[in-house]
C-alpha cells in the first residue's frame, strides 16, 4: 500500500492523509486549517474512492465537501460525526461569508448547498464491526476523544494499518478512554498534540476550576468559561455538577447545539443519562437582550469560543471586561496569534474593532481531549509497532527522534518526505 501525506506534517492541522490500496483509494480525514482566511484544506487529491472521518472536529472534517464536490465519494463515519460536522460546516460557511464580504479570493470554495450534499454522503458505521472494500478490511473503535469520534484500523493484504485520528487513553466526565483491547498493528500513524507535554493532574484541575466558578458568584460576578463547543462545552458542564451547581447556569453559544446533538447520542457517552440529569439546572441563552439581564446577577455561563476568537463570548466580554468581581476561564490551549493567548499574554482583549484592558480575573485550564505525553508513549508501547508515522503536532520530529531513540522506527513526513511504499 501507497501512503500519501496531505496535511499536519509538523503543524496540527488540517489532517488528511491518502492510503491507496492498490484496489481502492481512501483518505483518511479531510481538515481545515482556520488559522487562514479563508481556511486552508489539505493538499490536493484526487480519484478518491472513499472518505473515512475520524471526527467531527473542523481540523479532521472542515474540507470535505470539497473532496465530496470532486469525486462523489461516500464518508465512512457515524450518525453522531455526522450532525456535528454538518454544525460545524455551516458555521464555517455563515463565518466565511461575514468575513470574506465582497472578497473573491477570501470566500471558501463550497456553500451551504455543497454542505447539504456532504451531509447526504455519510455512511454509518459501527465500532468494533468489520466492514468490508475489495482487498480491505476497515475497523472503527472508540477514540474517547469527543462523541463519536474513532480509530481507524485497516487490514490490507494480510498487513494493519491503525490511524488513531485524535485519542485519549483516560477517561473525562463525559466519555471513557479509547478501546485499548487492539489485535496486532504494524503500521500506526499517530497524532502527536501532546507528545512534548504532560497534562496537569485532571482532579486538582476540576477542583480549582470549580473553587474559582464558586469564589466569583460568593463576590457577585459571572464566571465566564470559554470553551470549545464540541465535548469541552459538555465536559465542564459534567464537571461543574459532580460538585453540585446551586447558582444560575447558563450555556451560550454554538454550544447549545453541540450540546443538544451529543445529549441524542446517549450510548456514546460514559454515563449515558449524564448529560439529561445536568441539563436539569441549565437554561439555554437566546440573544443580546437576554445576555445583558443575566450578567446582572452572579452566575455562570459556558460560552463559546474556546480562543475567544469569535462566538458569543465576545459580546459578553465587551459588556463585562472592566468587571473586577467576574472572571474570564479558558478551558483549552490557546494558539499563539489568537485573542485567547494574547489576553494571556498582554492582558488585553483584542478581536476585530475591540482593544479593552480585561480587568477580570482571567485564568486558563488544561481540560484536554488529548492524550499526554506519558499517555502517547504507554499506548504506542502497548501496541508496539514495525513502523510509527508522527502527524498532527507542532514538533512531529523531535517526537520521531525520541521514539526512534526508544527502539521504534518512526518517521515524521514532510512536505518533502510525504509519500511511502509499506
Ligand atoms: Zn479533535
Ligand atoms: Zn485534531
Amino acid at each position: 500500500m501507497q501512503l500519501n501525506f496531505l496535511g499536519a506534517m509538523n503543524r496540527v492541522t488540517p489532517s488528511g492523509i491518502l492510503v491507496d490500496t492498490g484496489k481502492t483509494r481512501f483518505v483518511l480525514d479531510y481538515g481545515a486549517d482556520v488559522e487562514h482566511m479563508p481556511p486552508k484544506p489539505p493538499m490536493a487529491v484526487d480519484k478518491v474512492d472513499y472518505i473515512l472521518l475520524s471526527h467531527g472536529h473542523l481540523d479532521h472534517c472542515g474540507s470535505l465537501p470539497m473532496l465530496v464536490k470532486k469525486n462523489g465519494c461516500p464518508i465512512i463515519s457515524n450518525a453522531c460525526t455526522k450532525e456535528l460536522t454538518e454544525l460545524l460546516l455551516l458555521d464555517s460557511v455563515k463565518i466565511n461569508m461575514m468575513e470574506a464580504g465582497d472578497i473573491e479570493e477570501a470566500k471558501l470554495p463550497f456553500d451551504k448547498q455543497d454542505v447539504k450534499v456532504t451531509v447526504k454522503k455519510f455512511v454509518d458505521f459501527k465500532y468494533r464491526k468489520p466492514l468490508s472494500f475489495k482487498n480491505t478490511e476497515i475497523i472503527y473503535y472508540d477514540a474517547g476523544h469527543i462523541p463519536g469520534s474513532a480509530m481507524i484500523l485497516m487490514k490490507i493484504d494480510g498487513k494493519t494499518l491503525l490511524y488513531d485520528g485524535n485519542f485519549n487513553t483516560i477517561d473525562t466526565r463525559l466519555l471513557a478512554g479509547c478501546d485499548q483491547d487492539l489485535p496486532k498493528i504494524d503500521y500506526l500513524i499517530t497524532e502527536s498534540t501532546y507528545a512534548q507535554r504532560e497534562h496537569p493532574d485532571r482532579k486538582s484541575q476540576e477542583k480549582e476550576l470549580v473553587q474559582l466558578v464558586n469564589e466569583t458568584i460568593s463576590n457577585d460576578g459571572v464566571a465566564l468559561i470559554s470553551t470549545f463547543a464540541i465535548g469541552r462545552a459538555q465536559e465542564i458542564l459534567l464537571i461543574l455538577d459532580s460538585y453540585g451547581i446551586d447558582y444560575p447556569l447558563y450555556i451560550d453559544g454554538m454550544a447549545r447545539k453541540s450540546t443538544t446533538i451529543i445529549n441524542k447520542y446517549k450510548n456514546l457517552l460514559k454515563e449515558p443519562r449524564s448529560l439529561d440529569d445536568a441539563l436539569k439546572k441549565v437554561t439555554y441563552v437566546n440573544g443580546d437582550g437576554m445576555r445583558s439581564k443575566i450578567i446582572k446577577r452572579p452566575c455562570a455561563i459556558i460560552t463559546t469560543s474556546g480562543m475567544l476568537s469569535g462566538g458569543t463570548v465576545v459580546p459578553y466580554i465587551q459588556k463585562l471586561h472592566a468587571d473586577k468581581n467576574s472572571s474570564l476561564i479558558l478551558t483549552g490551549f490557546q494558539v499563539p496569534g489568537t485573542p485567547g493567548h494574547t489576553l494571556l499574554q498582554t492582558g488585553r482583549f483584542v478581536h476585530e474593532n475591540s482593544d479593552l484592558e480585561v480587568e477580570m480575573f482571567v485564568k486558563r485550564f488544561d481540560m484536554s481531549a488529548h492524550a499526554g505525553r506519558k499517555e502517547i508513549f504507554s499506548f504506542i508501547k502497548n501496541i508496539n509497532p514495525e513502523k510509527v508515522f508522527c502527524v498532527h503536532g507542532d514538533d512531529t520530529k523531535g517526537f520521531a527522534e525520541e521514539l526512534k531513540g526508544k527502539g521504534f522506527d518512526a518517521v515524521a513526513p514532510t512536505v518533502d518526505n510525504k509519500i511511502f511504499n509499506i
